[in-house]
This record gives C-alpha cells, structure tokens and sequence, in this order.
C-alpha cells in the first residue's frame, strides 16, 4: 500500500473520441488483474477516510481496495457487497469526481485512488468466478411486501427484503427491470446487459416481476401485501417557459432519451424511424447542463448530427453535471456555451433557431449559488433544427394520481416519510429514491432502497408480534 508517491493514476483505457462518437459502446475498459492491484495498492489507508465518509453508502473502501492489492479478490467482493447492491453500476456511473474519489485525499498532490474502477474491477471478477449468487433463502417469514418501481431503489429494497425471507412482488409500468437505468442512462454510460443480468438474478432469488403493471389504486396493493414500498421515481419534465415553446422539434431529455434507448435494444420505435427523435443530420441544441443533458448531447452526436451545441446559463465551475461526462462530451465534439440561456425558439411550425441571451453571474443566494442576470442588448441566433430540454423533474401528484389523499407530501412536492423509519404518513406504506429526494444519484437510491427495506422488516416483525400476543 502506499504507493502513491512513486505510481501515477491510472483508468483503464478509454475508447479514442473518434471511435465512441460512432457506437454506443461502454467507453471505459476493465483493468486487468496486475493494474487492479496496482491501483488498489496506492491507497494511503487512511485513519480518517474522507472516500468512505462521502460515499453515500459509506462503503469500506480502504479495506477493499487492500485486499484487491493483496489478490484476495474474493473477499474484496464480499466486503464491497456487504454495504452495496449493486457495485459494478455504482463503479460504472456514480460521479465519483464529486463523491469518493473527489475526496481521496491524495487527490491534492498526487490524483486520486480510481476508486470506481477498482469497485467495478472486483465485481465483474466476481460475477465471472461464479461467487454473485442468488439468494438462497433458509426459511420464508410468511409476510409479503409489495414494491412499486423497479429501479435501483425498488431493486435494492427488494434484494434486502428477500433476504429476510419475506415473499417480494416488484410491480413496475414498463416492460423491462431497472427504471432509469434502462430507459434514462444511455449504453455507453452503462451497457444494458449489466442491469439485465441484476434483473435475472433477483427472478432467481425468488423476487416476482409484474411488469406492464401501472399501479392506479395503493388501496389495492396495501390489502394484498404486508407492507408497500413507492419507489417511483421523478418523471414530470420542467419546461421553460419562453416564446414558441411548442413549436415543432423540441423535445423533453427523456422522451428523446428513451426512444434512443429502446431502439437500441432493438424495440420498434416509429418516432425515430420517421426521424422525428433522430438526431441524425440536424443542428441540435441541448438546454441544460446536469448529467441529463451530458447524455442526450453525447446521444445526439453518436446518432449523427450535424452539429451539437449546449446552452447552459451558468458557466463551467458552477454546472450541475460531472465534470468528468463534460470532458468526454467536448472530446466528442460537443460545443459548449456558458453563460448562454435561451430567450425565444424561433420558426414557423418547427424550430428553425434559438434566440440566444448572455448571461452573467451575481450575488450568491440563501444556498450559497450565484445568482444569473441577462447581460442587457447581448443576445444572439443560433441555428437549431432540434431542440432538447433537460432541465431536471418534478414528482407526479401521486395522492391525487393514486388516489390516496392522506399520502402527505414534502415543500418540495415529493413524498414525506419519516427519515428514520421511512414510513410516509400512511401505516405500512414506504417510500423510496428519487420519490423522495427528488432527481438525484443511483447510488442514494439504493441507499434509501435500504434503508427503507429495514423499516418495513421492522414495521411487519412488528405488526406480526402483536398479532400474535
Ligand atoms: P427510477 O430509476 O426512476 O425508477 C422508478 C421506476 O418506477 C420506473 O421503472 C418506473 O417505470 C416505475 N413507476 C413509476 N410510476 C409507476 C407506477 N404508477 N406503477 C408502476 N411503476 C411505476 N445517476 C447516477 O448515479 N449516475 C448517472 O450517470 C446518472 N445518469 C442519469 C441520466 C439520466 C438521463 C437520468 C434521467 C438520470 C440519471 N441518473 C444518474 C439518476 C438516476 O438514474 C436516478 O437517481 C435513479 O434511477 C433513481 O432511482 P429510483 O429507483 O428512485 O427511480
Ligand atoms: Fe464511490 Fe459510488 Fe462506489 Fe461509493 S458507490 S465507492 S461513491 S463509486
Ligand atoms: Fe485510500 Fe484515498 Fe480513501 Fe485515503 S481517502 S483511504 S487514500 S482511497
């Protein structure tokens, strides 16, 4: 350990911007077992690991990552799977520049351990050595739970509940298993056969999938089941509200998104074989600068466009996104212009251009981000022939949606639980991920997945005893 000082930081190789811009491809490689150890060994192990203290999982890392220097593989994936899910998509997709590795503290002189790719290392060896099983459960509790949402919140309660040896029923409205995973992340983020295989696993442990299954009435699930799980997720894009807004060619991120998604797992998808969601040949301008808009930017140029251009109001220091999906998107041709927001679409029936005003950043405000003001007479047309809005999502109005008023909501119009408990104001109903936070990270969502999983184990070992006294 300690090698930090004298071995540089490595990631494993990376597919050159000229090749990616063309497939959909994973672009991050897998180290092998020498580079895996090597890495690993530049750990400092620290007595106070700020890597652990920021990974919302808190997961061991300096443990783990000695024993990947050691060899003792085995062990390494049964330590990081003790306190995560699902390691291989955390080490593919968590914006590890902002949590574990942005605090290593070598970062400073000498770059950070490759936290991520270690995590993602230990776990694809441990899935091609036969050790990820599925769960074999000694005896069932006889009580049931029922989960809404199969994404990484839902799955991660459910795994955490089978194991408990309670009956699991996952319902989710689309066809396939994983949420945003599935249809929001694009491939080259995390390939689709990496959720499909979680997915197969948790059917072999005995969870039950109910897809195509839209949950209307909680009543319905609250008499079948012990206790209920919402793990819905945020869906309502927000829009901007700005001259010819709906015009033609000017589309939510994950409308476009999952359309891309779908066609590339191979689904009919006839807005895109009419080219209306296919970016290929057309100007297209992204609104937005969090991780959404990364994707559908670096979507877009893999589908062919001609050119594609991000419009972010704030400037580079002070975007939401990773800065890390930002390097690979300019690598990949993408145009940056910060401090530019959109004042007017422009066009007859389709956007043609977009009014673009400068902006320039003020006072901090109340959480501590500035502020952004038009620069007065400094704006500009940008041609445009499709226009994407990623501009983040609001929660459903599920008690109205689900029928169940006295579901009672947060200030922020997601649901409110009890942050200990993860109760939500009706008995036995839970709830979990970004239903809750609102859009946020995988990997909190399968931290509150289980959290919220031991909640419900609590409230039926409960109700259970009382019955029975
Ligand atoms: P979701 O993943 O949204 O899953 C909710 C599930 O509930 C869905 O399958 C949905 O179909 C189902 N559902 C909803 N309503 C009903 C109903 N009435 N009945 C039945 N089923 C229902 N995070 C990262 O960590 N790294 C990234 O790189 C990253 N990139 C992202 C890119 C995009 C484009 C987007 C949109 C998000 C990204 N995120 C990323 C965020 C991350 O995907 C989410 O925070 C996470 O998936 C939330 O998990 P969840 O389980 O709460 O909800
Ligand atoms: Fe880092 Fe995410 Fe893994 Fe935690 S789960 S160690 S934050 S990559
Ligand atoms: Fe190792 Fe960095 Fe974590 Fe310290 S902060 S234990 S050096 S990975």
């Amino acid at each position: 350990m300690l090698k930090f000082t004298d071995t540089p930081q490595h990631y494993p190789d990376t597919t050159p911007a000229e090749a990616r811009k063309r497939e959909f491809d994973e672009i991050y490689g897998n180290f092998d077992p020498a580079e895996a150890a090597v890495q690993a060994a530049r750990c400092s192990q620290c007595g106070i690991p700020f890597c652990q203290i920021h990974c919302p999982l808190q997961n061991n890392i300096p443990d783990w990552l000695k024993l990947t220097a050691e060899g003792r593989l085995e062990e390494a994936y049964a330590m990081s799977s003790a306190t995560n899910n699902f390691p291989e998509i955390c080490g593919r997709i968590c914006p590890q520049d902002k949590l574990c590795e942005g605090n290593c503290v070598i970062e400073k002189g000498f770059k950070s351990v490759t936290i991520g790719a270690v995590e993602k290392y230990i776990t694809e060896t441990a899935f091609a050595s036969g050790w990820v099983k599925p769960i074999h459960v000694g005896r069932e509790s006889g009580l049931s739970v029922g989960i809404i949402g199969a994404g990484p919140a839902g799955l991660a309660a459910a795994d955490m509940l089978r194991r408990r040896g309670h009956a699991v029923h996952i319902y989710d409205r689309y066809d396939r298993v994983g949420g945003l995973m599935i249809y929001g992340i694009p491939n080259f983020k995390l390939e689709k056969h990496i959720v499909l295989r979680r997915h197969h696993l948790l059917k072999e442990s005995g969870i039950e999938f109910h897809l195509n299954y839209d949950v209307r009435h909680l009543e319905e699930l609250r008499e079948k089941h012990d206790a209920v799980l919402i793990a819905t997720g945020v869906y309502k894009a927000r829009g901007i509200e700005i001259p010819n807004a709906s015009l033609d060619n000017i589309f939510p991120a994950m409308t476009y998104l999952t359309a891309s998604n779908r066609k590339g797992l191979g689904d009919k998808v006839p807005e895109f074989d009419s080219g209306a969601f296919n970016a290929e040949g057309k100007e297209v301008v992204v609104i937005g600068g969090g991780d959404t808009a990364m994707d559908c930017v670096r979507t877009a140029v893999r589908q062919g466009a001609a050119s594609v251009t991000c419009l972010y109001r704030r400037d580079r220091a002070n975007m939401p996104g990773s800065a890390r999906e930002v390097k690979n998107a300019e690598e990949e041709g993408v145009q940056f212009m910060w401090l530019s927001a959109p004042r007017a679409f422009v066009g007859n029936d389709r956007v043609s251009q977009i009014l673009v005003q400068r902006m320039r950043l003020g006072a901090h405000d109340a959480g501590g981000r500035q502020s952004v003001i038009p620069i007065e007479g400094e704006s500009f047309p940008l041609p445009c022939d499709m226009a994407i809005e990623a501009l983040g999502f609001d929660a459903e109005e599920l008690p109205a949606l689900w029928s169940a008023p006295e579901l009672k909501l947060s200030q922020y119009g997601t649901l409110a639980i009890d942050q200990k408990t993860f109760e939500t104001s009706l008995p036995g109903v839970f709830a979990a991920g970004d239903i809750v936070r609102g859009a946020s990270l995988v990997v909190w969502a399968i931290k509150d997945g289980r959290d919220a999983a031991e909640g419900m184990h609590q409230y039926m070992m409960t109700t259970k005893q009382r019955a029975a006294a």
